[in-house]
């Protein structure tokens, strides 16, 4: 009890400094990774879903809006085709949506859209946010990537609802600047289509959706199984199912040199795994993920596992370096004042 009231006790400093940054966005164009070769595309849906409808809603969102015309298309046999979308059921991962692209040679091949009945099972998630949440889902199957996360207005926001699972923080529909992008990538004009996801390496792509924006240190501490900081000993390879490239992921060893919150003692070690890896030959790369590396000093934000791994919460939004100018996080680069916390 008493260390989660000190966890706790760092939320004032750190809301403050969160609505400082959050104070002056810098708002842009969604970003692209690429285009399927023709404007007209079918997503096949998993005639089995229970979402059948919300995948052709969310769908028709774009298909209504832009130039870019997928259709769906029920099928009992969805592996057999390179675009479709399923269910999947996955209780220990923060993501309610997912969607995997396929490059080879420069070129899209695939595109894997899943939706976590985990999450929208909840009551939480309504018809509408079902809806937009495969919205969202078919943006990234398009060629879309998650916007920054003070992209407000865009349907590309990375996160479905705030930290008091309350309210959502996603548009609903694509805005006006998300149908320009996507307009800009498939032209009426078919002569000036792009053929491509140039420069990227051959193989999966994988986008998560988070279920739940923790805004603060305080939030990602609340929803933490375990708050450790401590040293990268070693970089401990890749553990998947083959073949599910969503569970690719890169281990690393952790020892602990301090433990916030969560039952581990100070000095033992853990395993924690980050989404993205290889089986040897299919390499698997996700946004948001940075791999640890040996000998880091790291603050981690960590939900267990049912392999007993830990894995940070929201990607890289758990993962924080512990640096000589600080405890930043790995990818915002945003100080945390640790000794508040301790
Ligand atoms: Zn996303």
């Amino acid at each position: 009890m008493r260390k989660k009231k000190r966890v706790l006790s760092f939320s004032a400093a750190l809301l403050s400094l969160t609505l400082l940054l959050s104070s002056t966005p810098v708002f842009a164009a969604v970003s692209t990774y690429g285009s399927w070769p023709s404007r007209y595309q079918t997503m096949y849906v998993d005639t089995s879903s229970t979402l059948t409808v919300p995948y052709s809603s969310g769908a028709a969102k774009w298909y209504n809006a832009t130039n870019y015309k997928v259709s769906t298309s029920l099928t009992g046999t969805v592996g057999s085709y390179n675009y479709r979308a399923f269910n999947v059921t996955e209780t220990d991962v923060d993501w309610d949506g997912i969607t995997e692209h396929f490059v080879y040679n420069g070129e899209i091949w695939k595109e894997i859209v899943n939706i976590n009945t985990y999450y929208t099972s909840m009551s939480r998630y309504t018809s509408a946010i079902k809806t937009a949440l495969v919205a969202h889902e078919v943006g990234h199957s398009l060629g879309l990537l998650d916007s920054s996360v003070v992209e407000t207005t865009s349907i590309m926001h990375p996160y479905t609802f705030n930290s008091a699972e309350t309210a959502t923080v996603r548009p609903m529909n694509p805005s006006a600047s998300d149908i320009s992008v996507v307009n800009g990538l498939y032209p009426t004009s078919s002569s000036f289509m792009k053929k491509s996801a140039s420069g990227q390496e051959d193989g999966y792509y994988i986008h998560p959706s988070w279920a739940v924006y923790y805004a603060n240190e305080n939030e990602l501490a609340e929803a933490a199984d375990l708050v450790v900081r401590g040293t990268v000993t070693s970089e401990a390879g890749s553990k998947f199912t083959r073949g599910d490239y969503k569970s690719y992921a890169t281990l690393s060893a952790v020892q602990a040199t301090q433990v916030l919150k969560g039952g581990l003692k100070d000095g033992e070690q853990i395993m924690v795994s980050q989404m993205g890896g290889t089986d040897g030959s299919v390499k698997v790369f996700v946004d948001e993920t940075t791999h640890l590396q040996k000998d880091q000093e790291v603050v981690l934000f960590l939900r267990k596992r049912a392999d007993n791994t830990y894995s940070p919460i929201n990607g890289d939004d758990g993962v924080y370096l512990d640096t000589k100018i600080g405890v930043k996080n790995i990818a915002t680069k945003r100080l945390i004042d640790l000794n508040s916390m301790i």
